[in-house]
């Protein structure tokens, strides 16, 4: 074969191509673009192009819960790649750079240091182009023997994560090839375009991971960020699809911006921009900058690169969905199109990035070693040894897997503090040995305040703009969510502070100890009570229901000599536990600690008795049924799912919302109804299921109702809720009516809890921070309902993040969860979701109580 001009059916640059490297076609067996590909098929060509040479190695990082591998594809010249752990080793050090100097830099430069530019491709399954495109940028810079390829590739190694959301994408391909026909439909309402629920957007557990990598709640996150602090690139490109309509977005973002990012990124952003537009241009093709997408929430994967040191951007191709589509101007987009444009912007980064290597590897150092000299006049943060320990273990796993540095100190000292979050502590901590400090200069100081500090400031001139938008009317430019402050989040009892400990103090906290005090196991006779005051209680109650193990949970708090335990407390007896009950006990006893008690005697020094009657049987043969599918939304339901059977261990049954009519309602102890649309399930369901539901909840069932779900059991009338936004009455007195309530667009506020209602057993303080988002206002029936949490007064309502003044006015005092009796069943009311994208574990507890309760009798 010799030498090809247009190696095949996709309009590379014209030059010489290497035969001996396959293309696309030649592996797949189909002309390249005809169809989507799979993973399996994407991961299958780049094995074939690693074979065939030696500028291109694979790497597998990871495994998603469907057993996909997760693999990167490292591109460049052979000698780059020769060199390639050490240069890794560089771009570590140059991350972290206690090490550092400015020398070594300069001497690593001339030694022919290369850049790492990471592209990370379909993150969205359905968003699906970009893997395309991944492939052909491949083949070009493996096969290419033009010189510009091989100066680009001695100054840049690439890293292609080809498919960074394989579950995914797999479900959204499966559907595409299932519909099509002999020829793809350009109509937008064929079925090959429109997907079913829950869509390839989501993973397996249908979590949104470019909302994720903040949380990393993930298996594909978790393996992702543990890659990328192996290896972290200076230059990250997250390439997107957006709708049908649109054009091409490259960055500069548009407003908010986390402000403490260097501002070296702007002319970063600027300069990659410029170069992508001139590329555009030359072809005549279209494109926007600046007015979508912004930088301001800290877990997409643009945001959170720029937070490690990188120039993290976001690129965004309008989508086929498919393979041909026809767009509302009548032109047809094809997914051939959109590979061109994705793969056009790719290579002219990968051109401006090998341009501008040294400089950019010069801020990059810059930027990450000011991380460890600037002083600012927080120190650092407290998280005191007695906080919960299944939290900590948490927290440090997270800071571990980021590469932070946790200490504690050797011996007492005071120190002066803060408490930005709940304001309850002195202006002084005591800090003992067991604490952890973490302290704020050092190199992940930006990732550390993203995730601690109570606000990320938010530009005034873009809250300017909100403000304007309103006021005519427009949708507010809000992108993403506002608050996610994780002492607030977490109802983690953490301090800023403010005074410095001498650095002789402290010792390195190390990686792998777990965080439970090495409580010595102690063999119980009666009884052993599982006290409330740790999340790990729940983690317990999902084991011993799998393994059947009979437990009781206490309605009204226990006095056990020194230790008062909260209702939800497990109580055990020795004599109805099976043999392999006592092993299991002392496994669990290191995750739990001081919580544990075992119990040679029942006797309660005060209030109720170990067998009261204010105690309830949990029976394991009881289903938790989570609604799911068309009219729910994929990712609450999903934090739901993923949450309570991965991280608590709770077997749920999920149930699509078109079954339930049919469905057998005799073993189901505890339904969950999460962010439904009222208007689907009325026409899915009819008068006679929401009859039969009426009936199991008076026969003793248990139904969680969150967000719209709560409005749903409203307008069914299983209960009284009368629901805001109300109208003002002094609108006619204006001459321009005020706008409506907007929506918060996901925001930290204060609520007060009413501690004495089992269902809040666990909180030791009255006031946490609660998710909220919407304008969604609740006033239960008083007769019939109980309130356990109210929104606290306006002038303290905002925790973290942004709320609008009126919202707050009006969400006063309101409900955020309340209770109802109905026959011997219960609804456990809720307003927002309290498990938001698997985090804010300060408001777990609304539901893991409730299918605690849920199941009892
Ligand atoms: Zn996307």
């Amino acid at each position: 074969m010799s030498p090809a001009l247009q190696p095949f059916g996709f309009p590379l640059p014209e030059g010489s191509y290497r035969p001996d490297v396959p293309t696309p076609d030649r592996v797949l067996g189909f002309p390249f673009g005809e169809r989507p590909i799979t993973p399996e098929e994407a991961f299958h060509y780049l094995e074939a192009l690693a074979q065939a040479s030696p500028r291109i190695r694979l790497e597998t990082y990871g495994r998603t819960f469907e057993g996909r591998p997760l693999r990167l594809a490292w591109v460049s010249t052979p000698e780059n790649l020769a060199r390639l752990e050490t240069w890794q080793r560089r771009w570590r050090d140059l991350w972290n750079p206690v090490q550092v100097r400015r020398e070594d830099l300069d001497a690593w430069l001339s030694e022919g240091l290369p850049l790492l530019v990471w592209f990370g491709f379909s993150i969205h399954g359905n968003e699906h182009s970009s893997t395309e495109a991944a492939l052909a940028l491949a083949y070009f810079l493996v096969a290419s023997e033009r010189a510009e390829v091989q100066q680009v590739l001695e100054r840049v190694v690439l890293v292609i994560d080809p498919v960074q959301n394989p579950d995914g994408r797999s479900r959204f391909v499966q559907h595409v090839r299932a519909q099509m026909g002999r020829q793809p439909d350009e109509s937008p309402w064929a079925t090959e375009h429109t997907e079913e629920w829950p869509s390839g957007r989501f993973n397996h557990f249908l979590y949104d991971l470019n909302r994720d990598w903040l949380f990393q709640t993930q298996v594909e996150s978790q393996a992702r960020v543990a890659a990328y602090v192996r290896h972290p690139p200076q230059v990250f490109v997250d390439f997107h699809e957006m709708g049908r309509d649109e054009t091409y977005f490259f960055p500069p973002p548009t407003r908010p911006i986390i402000p403490w990012l260097p501002p070296t990124l702007r002319t970063w952003w600027e300069r990659f921009g410029q170069a992508n537009a001139r590329a555009f241009e030359q072809k005549g093709w279209r494109y926007f900058t600046r007015e979508w997408f912004d930088t301001y929430y800290p877990g997409y994967g643009d945001s959170f690169p720029a937070l490690n040191g990188a120039i993290g951007m976001t690129y965004e191709q309008a989508s086929a969905r498919g393979v041909r589509v026809r767009r509302s101007d009548g032109t047809v987009l094809t997914l051939a199109d959109a590979i061109a444009h994705h793969w056009t912007t790719a290579w002219t980064t990968l051109q401006t990035a090998a341009e501008h290597r040294a400089d950019i590897l010069r801020d990059f150092f810059q930027s990450r070693t000011a991380n460890l000299q600037t002083t600012e006049d927080v120190w650092g943060w407290l998280v005191p040894a007695d906080a919960d320990p299944f939290l900590r273990q948490r927290l440090l796993e997270r800071l571990r897997r980021m590469g932070v540095e946790v200490y504690t100190v050797s011996k007492p000292v005071a120190l002066t503090a803060r408490d930005p979050y709940f304001g309850t502590q002195g202006s002084r901590s005591d800090v003992r040995p067991g604490d952890w400090l973490i302290p704020l200069q050092q190199a992940q100081r930006l990732l550390l305040k993203a995730w601690l500090a109570r606000e990320v400031p938010m530009d005034p001139e873009f809250l300017a703009t909100v403000r304007e938008q309103r006021e005519l009317r427009e949708e507010p430019g809000f992108y993403d969510i506002t608050g996610w402050s994780l002492p607030l989040a977490w109802n983690l009892r953490v301090v800023e502070l403010t005074g410095r400990p001498d650095r002789s103090l402290l010792q390195s906290v190390p990686a792998d100890r777990p965080d439970s005090t090495d409580s010595t196991f102690r063999r119980a006779t009666y009884a052993y009570v599982v006290c409330n005051r740790t999340l790990g209680v729940y983690g317990a109650a999902a084991s011993a229901l799998e393994r059947r193990f009979p437990f009781y949970v206490n309605r009204k708090p226990l006095h056990l000599g020194s230790n008062r335990c909260p209702p939800g407390s497990l109580i055990f007896f020795v004599a109805q536990e099976p043999a392999e009950f006592g092993p299991w006990m002392e496994t669990w006893a290191r995750w739990l600690g001081p919580a544990l008690l075992a119990l040679d005697s029942g006797w309660t020094t005060d209030g109720i008795s170990l067998s009261s009657p204010q105690t309830a049987f949990v029976p394991s043969d009881k289903r938790i049924v989570l609604l799911v599918g068309p009219g729910t939304r994929p990712d609450s339901v999903g934090a739901l799912w993923h949450t309570l059977e991965v991280v608590y261990g709770f077997p749920i049954t999920r149930v699509r919302t078109d079954m339930v009519a049919s469905m057998d309602w005799s073993d189901v102890g505890v339904l969950i109804v999460a962010d439904v649309s009222p208007q689907v399930l009325k026409r899915l369901w009819g008068d006679e299921t929401v009859q039969r539901l009426k009936l199991w909840i008076e026969d003793g069932g248990a139904l969680v109702a969150i967000g719209s779900g709560a409005v749903w059991a409203s307008e069914t009338g299983l209960m009284k809720v009368e629901w805001g936004p109300e109208k003002k009455t002094d609108e006619a007195k204006t001459p321009q009516k005020p706008p409506p309530l907007a929506d918060v667009p996901g925001a930290l506020l204060r609520v007060r809890l009413e501690n004495r209602h089992f269902w809040m057993g666990g909180y030791e303080t009255p006031d946490i921070a609660v998710f909220y988002e919407g304008n969604r206002i609740a006033r239960p029936d008083p007769e019939t309902a109980f309130v356990v949490a109210r929104f606290a007064p306006a002038d303290r309502l905002a925790a973290s993040g942004f709320v609008w003044d009126d919202t707050k006015e009006a969400l006063a005092g309101t409900a955020y969860a309340w209770y109802v009796g109905l026959g011997r069943g219960q609804i456990f009311a809720i307003s927002s979701h309290p498990m938001f994208r698997g985090d804010y574990w300060g408001t777990h507890r609304f539901v893991l109580n409730a299918l605690l309760w849920g199941l009892a009798r």
